[in-house]
């Protein structure tokens, strides 16, 4: 495997001017040997400038270009092979299995997406409402509206996807399907796992004569470069993944602009579950596992992680809590991202055992290394009147972490529901009577989070043409859009009406003959026809 630590600036693979920087090893925290240089102000306008001379070119590029190269983006990753899964281990203390399968997820994503674009007719929503010259008391102009690219974008990839929301995940495929060019500021905990990738789109970028500025990728250790790439009046959208707070920040820089940009972040979740008292009768020890499986996968690691489950005191309460603290007491200590994810976990779960009405219920099995990153699962529990006077322990715990809150009633339960901020989910363990009886909770919960799941667990997010990875703020800044699934490409899209336009100066997609075969809504009916003139 050959690491340089170099950026790449639109296809040249070039040193930092800013000093380096050293991945750790999550295991043994200890540093790796390749030493990371960072990206210097001047090299970062470069990034800039050469992504605002791609935009015209990429805005234009024909449907099949854009989908070929996505595909061979997609062969590309997967030519990486060994060299790229023993650097993604070795950066995130991920096993084997979990590098194979976010490897075919990031390529099954790119080709998905290819698909998707070749096809055209969703994305770039072609209406054409066609002149109808006397009409009383005025006239109608033909006017035609079709989506196009918005533009260069930046994506800041996540701690805890390394492929699959990085370099050429769900925010970087989503804006190259949509025509924009990408500029991606790289996560400091997998430099190498970036660097692998990032080759692999020069490889693909170069195949296809695509311009250099379509990508580059920019490293740095600290948010200077990332904030330039913020303010930048060539970056016309932003997406990230990551903590609120950074999230936010990049949120409020981007308003600050004299040109405002819209940033699609995702952030923190809790994702509630409730489960009912029939249900866990039924059920308790499917529940109790499927709910410990969901907590400690990954170490926990997910932003879909089950944080917070809602439960009405019953009887099958002490029985399900049982099978809980027997199946945590199974989980081997994980290992966390890097010191500081470990570090926000072990202050979390210290302040939770601290708090005087928050109480223990177990945990999985102690921490017996002294070196890496490595943490122990623990489920707390509190009563509904703790949850509802105390904010601070409605917050993100990011790790295998999770509070079970009781509550007296179907009442409470919905006050402590309505009480929760926006989630990217929210789920139901319910008996099919508990479905009828409890209905309105459907409701409530649309209200709040982008995902409904019933009987189900947060964890194992599909990527499709239907899914919805989003909610209200503070679980996105933007719960209009999903960032995962074909759907995240309208983050990347503006519209575009074309009025008077004479045949030979409409982009090809609204043009009479419909050259692409696209479906089109025409004077109000979807039809695949070309249009005839009269
Ligand atoms: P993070 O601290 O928010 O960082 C994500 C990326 O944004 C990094 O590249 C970081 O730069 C950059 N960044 C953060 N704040 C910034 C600012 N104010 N200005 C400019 N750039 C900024 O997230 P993380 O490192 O992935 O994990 C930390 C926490 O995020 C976790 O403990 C967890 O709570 C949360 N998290 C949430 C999700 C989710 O899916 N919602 C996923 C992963 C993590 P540098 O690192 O280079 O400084």
């Amino acid at each position: 495997m050959v690491l340089s630590g170099k950026q790449c600036i639109a296809g040249d693979w070039v040193k930092g001017d800013e000093g380096h920087f050293y991945a750790i090893e999550p295991t043994t925290a200890k540093k790796l040997p390749t030493a990371y240089s960072c990206a210097s102000v001047t090299q970062v306008e470069q990034a800039l400038c050469a992504a605002a001379s791609a935009a015209p070119i990429l805005r234009k590029l024909p449907l099949a270009n854009i989908a070929n190269f996505l595909e061979t983006c997609a062969d590309e990753i997967e030519q990486l092979g060994e060299p790229l899964f023993l650097c993604y281990c070795q950066e995130t203390g991920y096993g084997l299995g979990r590098a194979k399968a976010e490897t075919q997820r990031t390529t099954q994503q790119l080709r998905l997406f290819a698909q998707y674009v070749r096809e055209g007719s969703e994305h770039l929503d072609v209406r054409i409402d066609t002149a109808e010259p006397d009409r009383k008391p005025s006239p109608r102009p033909d006017i035609r509206f079709v989506n196009q690219a918005i533009g260069p974008v930046v994506v800041f990839g996540a701690s805890n996807f390394p492929l699959a929301y990085s370099v050429a995940g769900g925010d970087s495929v989503a804006a190259l399907a949509a025509g924009c060019p990408l500029i991606v500021k790289g996560h400091p905990s997998h430099p190498g796992t970036c660097e692998l990738v990032a080759q692999a789109l020069c490889r693909a970028i170069c195949a296809h004569g695509l311009p250099a500025g379509t990508f580059s990728l920019i490293v740095d250790e600290g948010f200077e470069r990332g904030r330039q790439l913020v303010l930048a009046p060539q970056v016309k959208a932003v997406g990230f993944t990551g903590s609120l707070a950074g999230g936010r920040a990049l949120f409020d820089l981007a308003n600050s602009r004299e040109e405002p940009i819209p940033v699609f972040a995702e952030m923190g979740s809790i994702n509630p579950v409730v489960m009912l008292p029939q249900r866990l009768t039924e059920c308790t020890q499917e529940v109790a596992k499927d709910y410990v499986d969901s907590l400690t996968l990954g170490t926990g690691q997910f932003c879909v992680n089950p944080g917070l489950v809602l439960v009405l005191k019953s009887e099958a309460l002490q029985t399900f809590y049982r099978q809980v603290i027997q199946s945590l007491a199974e989980v081997e200590a994980g290992v966390m991202l890097n010191q500081r994810i470990c570090q926000a976990y072990l202050a979390g779960t210290s302040a939770l055992r601290q708090h005087s009405e928050v109480h223990s219920l177990g945990g999985g099995q102690p921490v017996v290394r002294e070196d890496g990153y490595y943490v122990r699962a623990e489920v707390f529990t509190a009563s509904a009147k703790t949850f509802l006077a105390d904010v601070s322990i409605r917050e993100e715990i990011f790790g295998p972490c999770s509070l079970i809150v009781e509550c007296e009633s179907k009442q409470v339960l919905e006050r402590v529901l309505s009480n929760i901020p926006g989630q990217l989910t929210g789920t139901l363990q319910v008996s099919e009577q508990e479905m009828v009886d409890y209905v309105s909770l459907i409701d409530l919960l649309s209200q709040k989070v982008g995902r409904i799941i019933i009987n189900g667990f947060p964890t194992g997010v599909e990527v499709g043409p239907s899914t919805v990875h989003g909610g209200p703020y503070p679980a996105t800044t933007d719960a209009r859009f999903t960032s995962v699934g074909t759907a995240a490409i309208f983050r990347f899209l503006r519209p575009v009406a074309h009025q008077n336009f004479p045949q030979s100066l409409l982009p090809t997609a609204l043009k009479n003959e419909n050259p692409l075969g696209l479906r089109r809504c025409v004077n109000g009916v979807y039809t695949c026809e070309p249009l005839v003139s009269a």
